[in-house]
């Protein structure tokens, strides 16, 4: 994967751009609905375990370089931690601590019986060979295996991770234990353990989640213009799925910029492009534009599936679209997530709307572990069920209390996670 995180306009206030306050904002005005006491509150805000490891790797040209990777478990009241692990420049504490969070609560709506991580490690994998970075993997996984385990934390991919670094994960871990250990990480490759519908799995739940938000505006797909930013696993898939079910995509972008045609896009031809010329400009059947204007096209629907802080206080006033669905993890900023809800956006909250990736996750660890394989119907099938019920609960909720899906969703997470430690007890 090649996202790059968003980082603040210099305009801009940087505590909007703090991914860990912002969950921490949707965290407390959820704890508050709930009335959770504040020793409660305190046991849920707190990472369970964090830790940071310093990893030596020998680069091509011979010489000694130090990285620094952590590993963060929010919680693991639910059952085990499930959470990817990022490579990338800016990878930090607090981003880390913030999207281990954020797993604990997708986990918690969508009910499956896991708790949230997640992991990172400060470099650049663009001028990193193959050889450094399955080194810098390796190393990290034996400098964290002591909190790793099927039944402790099993990671999975993130940006710039992929199948491959989760087969040198899968590795590494079972030489160290001396078993071949496939349940230990999930987004492997199919030949050694991975999940039939894994990799199209965010994409799908974006479009069941795009279907459900639509019911809510009483709108069809074939009256809905969709703007998909980003191109990869996630907007890619979502788009094409979309398209299928017949949605109009009249935009879609990647790092490098975006293409427009009010006519609707032939999905299929631009995600054929891409592969083709490494990047979506020059895609001859629409107009190029920058991606700054992308989002304020005239739609109906947005789909932000590339990175963090893309709509934010300093965009908002321009987004025309009544609905977003949120692929991408935190790209709607808390400030301006509060301004679309009182002018009456829907927003399908990320923790809900990509949930579905993690939910396949799932699949693929009970698959492992029973060393029995479904096939794709039975997992496709399985994962809409999940996500439609998913949706329903927090549409319930929303309209119950007269609140958002997104702080409708935290209730729902943040309630079920609370129930688990009040049945659980204080262990001492
Ligand atoms: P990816 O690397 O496959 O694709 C990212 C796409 O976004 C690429 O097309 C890239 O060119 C584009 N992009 C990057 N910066 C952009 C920008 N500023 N404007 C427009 N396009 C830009 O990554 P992905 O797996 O699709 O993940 C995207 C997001 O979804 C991330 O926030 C990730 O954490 C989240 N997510 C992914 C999964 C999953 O299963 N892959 C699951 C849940 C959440």
């Amino acid at each position: 994967m090649t996202t790059q995180p968003a980082t603040a306009p210099s305009s801009a206030n940087p505590d909007e751009f703090n991914p860990f306050l912002s969950m921490a904002e949707e965290f407390d005005r959820a704890a508050d609905h709930l009335g959770l006491d504040e020793g409660l509150r305190e046991v849920l805000r707190t990472p369970n375990r964090e830790l940071k490891v310093s990893l030596p790797v020998m680069m091509d040209d011979g010489h000694i370089k130090v990285f620094t990777g952590y590993r963060v478990q929010h919680n693991y009241l639910r059952g085990p931690c499930k959470g990817g692990i990022r490579f990338a420049p800016e990878v930090n504490l607090d981003e880390v601590r913030a999207l281990a969070a954020w797993m604990t609560w997708k986990c918690s709506v969508v009910n499956i019986p896991f708790g949230g991580g997640k992991g990172g490690v400060i470099c650049d994998p663009r001028t990193m060979s193959m050889k450094e970075l399955e080194q810098l993997t390796r190393r990290y996984t034996a400098a964290i295996m002591d909190i790793l385990g099927p039944d402790r934390d099993v990671p999975a991919p993130d940006m710039n991770t992929g199948e491959q670094t989760m087969a040198w994960i899968m590795d590494t871990y079972s030489m160290h234990v001396r078993s071949t250990t496939t349940a230990i990480v999930t987004g492997k490759p199919l030949s050694i353990g991975g999940s039939r519908g894994r990799r199209e799995a965010t994409g799908r739940g974006v479009m069941i989640s795009a279907n459900e938000a639509l019911k809510m505006k009483g709108l069809r797909p074939e009256d809905t213009r969709v703007v998909v930013q980003g191109s990869g696993n996630v907007g890619g898939i979502g788009a094409m799925l979309m398209h299928r079910q017949g949605y109009r995509i009249v935009s879609l972008s990647d790092m490098y910029g975006s293409i427009y045609n009010d006519s609707g896009l032939d999905v299929n031809a631009v995600l054929s492009y891409l592969e083709d010329n490494g990047r979506l400009e020059g895609f001859p059947e629409a107009e190029s534009m920058k991606n700054a204007e992308q989002l304020e096209l005239d739609c109906e629907m947005i789909v932000p599936a590339a990175t963090e802080n893309q709509i934010t206080s300093q965009n908002v006033d321009r987004i025309k679209a009544q609905l977003i669905v949120e692929g991408a993890n935190g790209p709607t900023t808390a400030m301006a997530a509060r301004i679309l809800d009182d002018r009456g956006v829907i927003i399908v909250p990320d923790i809900l709307a990509n949930a579905g990736g993690v939910t396949v996750s799932y699949f693929e660890w009970v698959q492992d572990r029973m060393g029995y394989f479904w096939t794709e119907e039975v997992v496709n099938s399985r994962l809409e069920q999940i996500m439609v019920n998913s949706f329903q609960e927090v549409a319930e909720t929303a309209t119950k209390n007269s609140i958002s899906l997104r702080a409708a969703a935290y209730i729902v997470a943040i309630d079920r996670v609370a129930t688990v430690y009040r049945l659980r007890g204080m262990f001492a």
